[in-house]
């Protein structure tokens, strides 16, 4: 009987193992989401804008001042007029410049005079600009420009070309003419070192962009200014963002979310681009959200585990007490119910003939009466046993009634079954059994039939039932065959 099971395990394993599965990973899931929402909405409403702005007061220090150190040459009387006087006394000049660099900190101060061409630093003369000399380009950038200053990053021809970062202010004489162009430099190397500490500790990337989209200062020192336009991603955004000059923007590089945010300095004429690639913020929750998927498999495994082994090892014993008869071991009539269904169901799939063995104990009332009660259930135990004894594994064999015993056979037909009813009840004939020292000889009356497509099992048990009838009506120790449904209600006695 084992390839009938009462309990699908299977399926409740299975069932266990989806549930605590799904469990698991919506939970985690939505614990996941939640929290990339979460930091994805930190990083654009404050991590960014906080670096920005940190940032930004930095570079205010840092830069703002020489911007009005500048504009303070370029109104200076003196310098005015010393022009206007014909640039007579170098060292004047060379003594002011210095004066201005020393006095501010700064790294190189400067002044080119449009009329004479002439290149004046701390230190005197130091060459001609020339519009023909791309170094120069600068000056006649400035002296064509229409605002006031402007901010650049170059390297200055009179500190072995460090790299610098110019204010170049345009000076005007007294009656508003053009005359020259003026301001102070600085090492950028202060604002750098600024740019890779906060890149370090935020892992952010943050660099300054003019209002031509291109990036005029950024931290690292060896490698090319990256080009905002070509750069894939953010390229298309480049127009909007010079355009709206603040904001937060998010684009996808090779399927990494990055986040961008935009600030316009006005002072600088400079845009603050601080970006943070969101995959390697998220790296961190992702890391958690593996372990936790891990740790839920390892949970359910384990539960399922468990749940298995502690089923093994009643499910035999549940399915014993619940469908077993006590005193003979043998099935009782609600698992036969169970198990005749899917019995019925196999069959409607792969059709094979079933015959049924209603067997009864003749005369077992005298057994009783005779020799007790124990007695009579001992002879149930026994006859039990020899029913069992060649029975094979697909076959059930239900303790139908008192004293009466159903054998439900797979792959037999009428005439197969009434063969082995026939040796049943011979070799019960033929086996006495120990009662209480006595030895009793008991028979048993067999009545066979076989599962007709066109009616139900309990109409099968009927039939044999009747056959049953008829072996005890014709002198009992007999096995009698049911006929047909349809046929006539005489049946065939069968006597091997
Ligand atoms: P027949 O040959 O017509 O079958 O006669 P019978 O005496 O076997 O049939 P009957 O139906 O008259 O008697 C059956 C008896 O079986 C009656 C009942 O007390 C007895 N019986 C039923 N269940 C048990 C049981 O569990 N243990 C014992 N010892 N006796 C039982
Ligand atoms: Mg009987
Ligand atoms: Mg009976």
């Amino acid at each position: 009987m084992k390839d009938f099971r009462i309990f699908d395990r299977r399926g409740l394993l299975l069932a266990l193992g989806l549930l605590l599965t799904s469990g698991f990973f919506a939970t985690t899931l939505f614990g996941y989401f939640v929290s990339k929402q979460a930091i994805r909405d930190a990083i654009i409403g404050q991590d960014l804008p906080l670096t920005a702005s940190n940032i930004y007061s930095e570079i205010q220090k840092d830069l703002v001042r020489p911007v009005l150190i500048s504009s303070t040459m370029a109104n200076d009387t003196f310098l005015r007029a010393w022009v206007l006087k014909g640039e007579g006394n170098v060292t004047d000049m060379a003594r002011y410049l210095n004066e201005m660099k020393e006095r501010y900190g700064a790294f190189s101060s400067f002044f080119v005079s449009d009329k004479s061409t002439i290149y004046y630093t701390g230190e005197g003369v130091l060459k001609r600009v020339s519009p023909n000399e791309p170094r120069d380009a600068w000056y006649y950038r400035v002296r064509d420009m229409k605002q006031d200053y402007e901010i650049n990053v170059d390297p200055d021809l009179a500190n072995a070309d460090a790299l610098t970062i110019f204010i170049n202010y345009r000076v005007f004489d007294f009656s508003g003419n053009y005359i020259g162009a003026t301001g102070i430099g600085l090492t950028v190397d202060a604002v750098r070192r600024l740019i890779n500490d906060y890149q370090q500790r935020f892992q952010r990337t943050i660099y300054f962009v003019n209002t031509e989209g291109q990036v005029v200062l950024f931290g690292n020192q060896t490698s090319r200014a990256p080009d905002l336009r070509a750069t894939p991603g953010l390229g298309p955004l480049v127009d909007r963002i010079l355009k709206e000059k603040a904001g937060s923007y998010q684009y996808l590089v090779k399927g990494d979310n990055h986040i961008l945010n935009v600030n316009f300095l006005p002072e600088l004429k400079w845009y603050l681009f601080v970006e943070q690639n969101e995959e390697q913020a998220l790296a961190g929750i992702r890391r958690t959200l593996y372990t936790n998927l891990a740790i839920s498999l390892v949970v359910t495994m384990i539960v399922l585990f468990l749940t298995h082994l502690v089923l093994s090892r009643y499910q035999h014993r549940i399915e014993e007490m619940a469908s077993t008869d006590k005193l003979t071991g043998l099935l009782n009539r609600h698992a036969f119910a169970i198990l005749m269904d899917k019995l019925m169901a196999e069959h409607h799939r792969v059709p094979q003939p079933i015959a049924m063995l209603l067997a009864d104990i003749d005369n077992f009332k005298e057994i009783n009466d005779r020799h007790g009660h124990q007695a009579g259930d001992k002879v149930l135990g026994s006859v039990a046993a020899m029913l069992l004894h060649d029975q094979r594994q697909s076959d059930i064999a239900v303790r139908w009634g008192g004293e009466e015993f159903l054998l439900v056979l797979r792959g037999c037909d009428l005439t197969e079954a009434t063969r082995i009813a026939e040796n049943l009840r011979q070799k019960i004939a033929a086996t006495p059994i120990a009662v209480n020292g006595r030895q009793v000889n008991v028979t048993v009356s067999i009545g066979v039939s076989e599962y007709e497509e066109t009616e139900l099992p309990d109409q099968t048990v009927d039939r044999a039932d009747a056959a049953l009838y008829e072996a005890k009506k014709a002198g009992r120790n007999r096995v009698e065959a049911a006929t047909g449904q349809g046929q006539a209600q005489e049946p065939i006695s069968v006597r091997l």
